[in-house]
């Protein structure tokens, strides 16, 4: 992969070169982190990886939790089940609205916001009780090939720091539970939310996520079978069209492929029957999502045709 590594370093060193964006503090622990700090990785269908920059570097999945949720999500409560208390349409406003909810009888419009996440805690609880935690974090492990790297880890800083401030969130479930869509306890699923976003991972774990997904549910790491063929359709799917907040439309215009970003500055990316990508850059643009990330994925979406033309 030699001439890939060139073209990563290269890619990386245009991108870097930018001032742009700002590092999200509403998440007091978030706002401690370096900004200068970016990687990049690949994994591809045979299980090969490549990276360049700070490859070894940590940060919460925050919002990308949601997409590896969706997926434990389906493959364990069903996709009737999923939807029933969920929609499956792009959000226009910010991930933490709720507005929305008042408009939409109060149904998440998607499982990417805030709201549908925390949707979702709240069955899983119902479904695990106190074992939800260590079945998600198990399943997490194994999407990501963590089999032969260690098991994932909750960064407890940002965990407390984020429950600690968590006002709008709070606002939003006590809302759902109100409205009838969130059952169970409010504040376990709260709490189990705020674990999820505050996993830690790098890009080289959420590159071989993206590559399970890329390979239609196989982990091209450690050969498993994880997910569906109809959980990869829908989690892509809805990835295409609602995984950068208010700016998906525009992603796909720029970049062109299904991805889910978090306010860590991380971003998930599948390039179905080819790969998975995983890039990390802390300054944020308005909509949240990664300045330098972006910048990043679209000079590599046009170098390697990673739409297919
Ligand atoms: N933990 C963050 C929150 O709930 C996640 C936000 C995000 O990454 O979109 O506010």
């Amino acid at each position: 992969m030699e001439n890939l590594q060139d073209l990563f370093d290269k890619i990386m060193g245009t991108a870097r070169n930018i001032e742009e964006g700002r590092v999200a503090a509403y998440i007091p622990e978030l706002a401690q982190v370096d900004p200068s700090l970016f990687s990049l990785s690949m994994t591809t269908l045979d299980g090969t990886t490549c990276s360049s920059g700070d490859q070894g570097c940590f940060f919460s999945m925050q919002s990308i939790s949601k997409a590896a949720t969706l997926c434990f999500a389906i493959e364990t409560l069903g996709r009737d089940k999923v939807f029933s208390k969920i929609g499956m349409e792009p959000c226009s406003e910010p991930f933490n609205s709720i507005m929305k909810l008042e408009m939409t009888s109060s149904l998440p419009l998607n499982p990417f916001i805030n709201a549908g996440a925390i949707v979702l805690t709240g069955m899983f609880n119902e479904q695990y009780g106190s074992l939800a935690i260590a079945e998600i974090v198990d399943f997490f492990s194994r999407l990501m090939g963590r089999q032969t790297r260690g098991s994932l880890r909750i960064n407890e800083n940002i965990y407390r720091s984020e429950k600690a401030t968590a006002d709008r969130n709070r606002a939003l479930a006590y809302f759902l539970h109100n409205a009838g869509t969130l059952s169970g306890d409010v504040e376990e699923a709260l709490d189990l939310y705020f674990k999820l976003c505050s996993i830690e991972v790098n890009t080289v774990d959420i590159s071989v996520m993206g590559a399970t997904l890329a390979s239609g549910g196989r982990n091209p790491v450690s050969g498993e079978e994880l997910l569906s063929i109809d959980t990869v359709y829908i989690v892509c799917g809805l990835m295409s069209v609602c995984g950068l907040y208010d700016q998906s439309a525009e992603f796909a215009v720029e970049v062109g492929i299904p991805a889910k970003s978090g306010v860590s500055g991380g971003i998930v990316c599948v390039v179905p029957g080819r790969m998975g990508l995983g890039v990390f850059s802390p300054p944020l643009n308005k909509s949240g999502n990664s300045v330098a990330g972006i910048r990043a994925l679209a000079a590599l979406s046009r170098e390697l045709k990673l739409r297919g033309i």
